[in-house]
Parts: structure tokens; sequence; C-alpha cells
């Protein structure tokens, strides 16, 4: 039976300001979560997300993160400044990081590794575009991200997720029916079990991300393989937000109850 607590990571990418911080983190504040919910502002909100926060159990994470840890790189945040702000997980790879910022599969595995030995947790995005789905090579985009990226690391007890988004999911109001979801999930289950061994690979969180709402997020986290939600456009509605928070935190009581 699956037991991985839903995670839900919020995205803003480069929105919202200190107005959205306050209404969102508010509904947030002294209310209890089963699940685990984390939103990822733009880095400069970071301390006063951490200052909000101090009443309640959201964790802060950030959307990138450096490949290097210090030294004459210009405009970059390390792991071990994200962790000192207090954040906790951080995304890597993200789709639009790839396509805009040239991130590829070997920056993204220095990535993991720096945010690993920081002691936060990597959110490796991975996903296909259109052109690809219809060509029909999914599982081979989605091989050769997990294997360039996670293969040969030693996770100890460290922790580490995946967050499927397809790319042709992501802000087109088109997301993955739960079904085409799942099966993807579990293709990437299996390359983590490749990787990692089975009982390792049962332990690591699976997100789904692409077009998540309040109306989807039930019935997409009902699936064996979909272990929580990546958030983009809806987290910026914080009652929106807050509705998939209360889909997940149902699900996660369910499993309590099991
Ligand atoms: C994202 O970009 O991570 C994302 C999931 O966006 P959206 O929910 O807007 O599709």
């Amino acid at each position: 039976m699956n037991k991985r607590v839903p995670i839900v990571i919020a995205n803003w990418k480069l929105n919202g300001g200190i107005d959205l911080l306050c209404t969102s983190v508010a509904a947030f504040i002294g209310k209890h979560f089963s699940a685990k919910i984390a939103i990822c502002p733009p880095y400069l909100y970071l301390r006063d997300m951490l200052n909000f926060l101090q009443h309640s159990e959201i964790m802060i994470g950030t959307q990138n993160v450096s490949k290097y840890e210090s030294g004459a790189y210009t405009g970059e945040t390390s792991a071990q400044m994200i962790k000192e702000a207090g954040g906790s997980l951080c995304l890597i790879g993200h789709s639009e990081r790839r396509q805009m910022f040239h991130e590829n599969d070997p920056s993204c595995k220095i990535k993991v590794t720096r945010v690993l030995n920081s002691g936060l947790m990597p959110v490796l995005c991975v996903g296909e575009n259109l052109q690809q789905r219809e060509a029909g090579i999914t599982n081979d985009v989605l091989f050769r991200q997990l294997h360039d990226a996670l293969d040969g690391l030693d996770l100890g007890d460290k922790r580490i997720a995946v967050a499927y988004e397809p790319v042709w999911a992501i802000g087109t109001g088109k997301a993955a029916t739960p079904e085409e979801a799942q099966l993807v999930h579990e293709y990437i289950r299996s390359e983590l079990t490749v990787l990692f061994g089975k009982e390792r690979a049962e332990s690591i969180h699976i997100l789904y991300g692409g077009s998540v709402n309040k109306n989807n997020a039930y019935e997409l986290l009902s699936q064996t393989d979909i272990d929580g939600l990546l958030v983009g456009g809806a987290s910026l509605d914080p009652e929106h937000f807050m509705q998939i928070c209360l889909h997940a935190n149902s699900h996660a009581e369910q499993l309590q109850s099991l």
C-alpha cells in the first residue's frame, strides 16, 4: 500500500510580491496539515516568508539553485545559502529553466548533488514536450533525464523527489489525465528502482505538475504512484491553492487511517 504522505509544492515562478506572500501565508497560519505543503517564491522573498511562516507548518523551497558553491558567479544563489535562509527543498531542472536558461542533465546532476550535500531535498523536474510525446518517445526522454541526473548518486538516508511535468501541460490548462500521468509515474518508479533499488524507489515521492487545479487535484492524487503535486498558476490564487492543499490533506488523512 502506498504510504507516501502527499506533498504539494507551489511554484510562483517570477510572480508575486509582499501582498501575495501575506495573503497566501496567512491562510496557513495556525492550521495543521497532514499533507506536506511547500511554497517556492522568488529567492528575494525567502527570508520574509520564513518570518511569516513561523507559526505554520509550511516548508519553503526555491525554484532553482546554483551549481556552484561560492565564488565569482554573479547572480547565483548556492544551496548552502538557501539552507541558511530556512529553505527545505529546491526545484531542479524545471522545463522553463531547460528551455530558456540552457539547463541540461549534467548541470542538473551537479545541482542535485549540491542540494543533497547541503541537507535540502532536491525535486528533480522531468518531462517530455508535445513533439516528443507525439513521436512516442516519452519514456526515452524520461530515461535520459533520470539517468543522466541521478545515476551513481549515493543517497544514503537523504531525501529526493521527482516531479513529472509534461511540458505540454504546463500553463496550458490541459493537464494529463490521472490515468495518463499514472502510467508515466509507474515508469519513473521503475527507473528509480533500477537506480536505487526497490525499497528506496518505493519511498521516493513522484509529484505531478502541469495545469493542476482544485478540480483535478483529488483524482490525480488518487493514483497509486502520484505522491504529490507541483502547482504553478493555481498557486498564485491563495484560495485556489488552499483548496488543492485541502484535497491533499484529505488524501493524507485517508492514508493515515489505513
Ligand atoms: C509549473 O510550471 O511547475 C507548473 C506546474 O505550472 P502550471 O501549474 O501553471 O501548469
